[in-house]
């Protein structure tokens, strides 16, 4: 279990990495890219055609044309006549929203040294952006349109950059740092500070540390008085907080203080789930990719911080835990399960892996995992008017893949149709010989 203590040391050293940058004043020159222009996608009218369309809520349809405009959807209808000129044919293949990863840290990557970056591996701002910007190009080549970083001070550079069209990659929103409760001394009133310089550098959202480690037991770090004052005051700047929080007393917390989301939650019992319906506090437990990352490349981490062999070890015992979390979490009626990664160096643009795990091992209904990737993920963003759904009036962030999703997870990891904002950025083709099962045909 003190495996999830991997990920508390490296936010830790993310802390360190945010203190430089606060001293350098990094913070203030990104808070003036703050609020970027959209990217301008192509003007003319384009028509997609698709065999099946998944619109996100859960419907699966046939046969549509979806027409798209200025970066938007216009208008669906069913596919009839001729493909006007300049239209897609999508095939065979199913069209669906872009997905949405609500936990990644597009600033983690692996380094020319075959290594986890490290802030001390003497690789250059110039080195480290453009690994940054890799990941971004590895996401949104996997379908992923839209992902909020849990990241740090530079994530808004990044985000700036894409949104102004200057490099591919999807949408991001970004916390831009993160507190728990020794920041600032802690105590109610400087939390609250903490928040508002977050919000005038430009964070869409808070990240909030509220519990320990696993290996420390991941019980509660935060008193109920600081999250409250800490979810309290994202509130109040119309900012929602995202929560680290293991122990069921930690995520209970988070649900009765406000919180909008609270991540990982491996220690969620029934009372924790039921505390988390009541409050509609979104819930995003990871079943597997983060730790597969870590156990199947163990020579980008051995000996870096607590990544040894006891941590990979742990890591190894919580996979059976963290699956059966999954399946616990989607059988609880009225749980606003949504998809995040916790994507981490190494893990970018496989972000469909946990997609396979949810309904594989954690027995999450497909169509199901979909949905909580898409629309509710969109909600959980409070994008749930622009972003997670094919429908008229909302951003052409447009994926398709070789076979339908909805039948068969795998599908999800063989994208090979991207467009974003009514810009294509990638359109291979059918890349495998569609069987009939992968087609979405049931046996
Ligand atoms: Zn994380």
């Amino acid at each position: 279990m003190s495996s999830l203590r991997t990920p508390i040391w490296s936010h830790r050293l993310l802390r360190k990495l945010h203190r430089h940058a606060l001293a350098g004043g990094l913070l203030l020159s990104t808070a003036s890219a703050f609020r970027p222009v959209a990217a301008q996608p192509t003007a003319s009218t384009v028509v997609l055609r698709a065999a099946r369309v998944l619109d996100g809520t859960g419907r699966s349809l046939t046969n549509q044309d979806i027409v798209v405009e200025r970066g938007r959807i216009v208008a669906m209808r069913p596919a009839r006549g001729p493909l006007p000129a300049g239209g897609i044919d999508l095939g065979t293949r199913t069209l669906l929203p872009g997905l949405i990863d609500t936990h990644v840290h597009l600033g983690w990557y692996i380094n020319g040294h075959d290594r986890m970056h490290t802030d001390d591996d003497g690789d250059t701002p110039a080195v480290s952006a453009l690994a940054h910007a890799g990941n971004a190009w590895a996401t949104l080549r996997a379908g992923f349109t839209t992902v909020q970083s849990i990241g740090e001070a530079d994530n808004a550079a990044l985000r700036d950059a894409i949104a102004r069209g200057g490099i591919p990659g999807p949408r991001v929103l970004t916390s831009l740092g993160s507190l728990n409760e020794r920041t600032r001394g802690g105590s109610p009133d400087s939390l609250r500070a903490v928040v508002r310089r977050f919000r005038q550098q430009g964070a869409d959202v808070i990240k909030i540390f509220a519990s320990k480690s696993i290996r420390d037991g991941g019980e509660a770090t935060m008193t109920p008085e600081q999250l409250q004052a800490s979810c309290g005051e994202a509130t109040a700047q119309g900012l929602r907080s995202v929560v680290h929080a293991h122990s069921a007393d930690a995520a209970q917390r988070a649900a009765n203080a406000g919180c909008t989301q609270v991540e990982h939650g491996v220690f969620a019992d029934n009372a924790t789930r039921a505390t988390l319906v009541q409050h509609g506090t979104f819930f995003d437990p990871q079943c597997g990719l983060v730790f597969r990352n870590y156990l199947d490349n163990k020579r980008w981490f051995d000996g870096i911080g607590n990544y040894n062999a006891v941590g990979f070890a742990s890591m190894e015992q919580a996979l059976p835990l963290a699956e059966a979390g999954i399946g616990l979490a989607a059988r609880t009626p009225g749980l606003k399960l949504v998809f995040g990664t916790d994507a981490v160096a190494g893990a970018h643009g496989r972000n469909a892996e946990e997609l396979i795990c949810r309904v594989r091992r954690g027995k999450q209904d497909a169509m199901d995992a979909i949905v909580s990737a898409t629309s509710r993920a969109a909600e959980s963003l409070r994008l749930d008017k622009e972003i997670g759904r094919v429908s008229v009036g909302f951003a052409a962030d447009l994926i398709a893949t070789d076979g339908d999703p909805s039948q068969e997870i795998e599908a999800s990891q063989r994208v090979s149709f991207v467009m974003r904002q009514g810009t294509v950025y990638r359109n291979d083709g059918a890349r495998v010989t569609i069987s009939r099962r992968a087609a979405g045909v049931r046996r």
